[in-house]
């Protein structure tokens, strides 16, 4: 069994944790946070065993309420992997701690690059992560590229890919974010810094990308053209991108024309908070010309890097035969792809 410690314990973070928990060869170790909010009350209720992150110890937990089992540190002690979910940027300060202690670290994509020995998805490239002592879990819309650019590279190879990232304006906990009544270029800088992200896991693919955001907090949207270097037909694509766990081919039967309904779907299906951890593609909008293709697929932001962050505690760990059995593992405890 495998005890994987939590640092950070919000969006991802508990996600991650209850993933995690639902695996067979997996238990939390514990979670780490900075601050007694309501997010603490559910590590407590979830038996998770609460640590404090914070400079000065348990204080503010103590003073909320809330028992702690130590200190960040003890967490790490306690870990044979640490997924490090805090805000971007701060996974960076935390990599000498991972260190001191010899516990192989999992960062997110907003740390740069170079946080980590590797840049992960376990689709396009889990080898490279197995037995290393740090990799990076990259964004929610590298995530989202890597897994769709993997298998289009290894059935047509890929000339050139270039996508416009429709980006949600802020998760639906983060009231601060927006816009809340514009579309904005955005980075207005062309091409958008996700093309050089995804090229930290497919380092010879040419690709440019633009980005924009729009007030919505449901998900990301991808409109992608990808110039093949054979010339597939739309019915081939469809039948080789159905064959991915991880992404799911919105048949026209559906009636879904947009996230909200996406949304609405999985919340119906009983999913934990509604999340959807697959690429949603619409089936009818894959479409080929000569070697062009072209389609669109949503991205839920919250929730597909959480299959990836458990790939990447068995990849670190060297626990497992192969990539394709710790995507159907991780899968399969989950219910993606059902
Ligand atoms: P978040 O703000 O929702 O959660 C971060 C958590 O870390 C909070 O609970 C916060 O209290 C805690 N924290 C802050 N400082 C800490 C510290 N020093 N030690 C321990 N805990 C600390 O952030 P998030 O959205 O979960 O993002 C986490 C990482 O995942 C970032 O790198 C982000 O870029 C990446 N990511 C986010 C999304 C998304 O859409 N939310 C998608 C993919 C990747």
């Amino acid at each position: 069994m495998l005890h994987v410690g939590i640092n950070g314990f919000g969006t991802i973070g508990k996600r991650v944790a209850d993933a995690v928990r639902v695996q067979p060869d997996m238990t939390v170790a514990g979670v780490a946070k900075r601050s007694p909010n309501f997010e603490a009350t559910i590590a407590v209720d979830r038996d998770y065993g609460l640590y404090a992150a914070g400079e000065d110890g348990a204080d503010p937990f103590a003073s909320a309420g809330l028992d702690t089992a130590g200190t960040v540190r003890d967490l790490v002690e306690a870990s044979d992997v640490v997924v490090d979910a805090t805000p971007g940027g701060v996974g960076e300060t935390n990599a000498a701690l991972y260190a001191d202690y010899d516990t192989p670290a999992i960062f997110q994509g907003g740390e740069s690059a170079d946080v980590a020995d590797v840049s992960f998805n376990a689709r396009a490239n889990y080898d490279t992560a197995v037995g290393a002592d740090t990799a990076r879990v990259v964004s929610c819309n590298t995530t989202g590229l890597s897994r769709l650019f993997a298998p289009l590279q290894d059935a047509y190879g890929i000339e050139k890919a270039r996508v416009t990232l429709v980006r949600r304006g802020g998760d639906p906990g983060q009231t601060g974010r927006g816009p809340i009544n514009d579309t904005l270029p955005d980075p207005v800088e062309i091409p958008s810094h996700h093309g050089p992200d995804v090229q930290t896991v497919f380092p010879d693919l040419a690709i440019d990308t633009m980005g924009m955001k729009v007030p919505t907090t449901q998900m990301h949207t991808h409109s992608v053209n990808v110039t093949l270097e054979s010339e597939p037909t739309a019915a081939a694509v469809r039948d080789l991108l159905s064959a991915e766990s991880r992404l799911f081919l919105i048949p026209e039967t559906l009636g879904i024309d947009g996230a909200g309904k996406l949304k609405e779907y999985t919340r119906d299906a009983g999913r934990p908070r509604g999340d959807v951890w697959e690429n949603c593609i619409w089936a009818e909008s894959v479409t080929a010309e000569d070697r062009d293709l072209y389609l669109f697929q949503a991205i839920h932001q919250e929730a597909d890097v959480v299959p990836e962050n458990i790939d990447a505690v068995r990849a670190l760990s060297e626990r497992t035969a192969s990539a394709e059995q710790s995507i159907r593992r991780t899968d399969a405890a989950l219910g993606v792809g059902r």
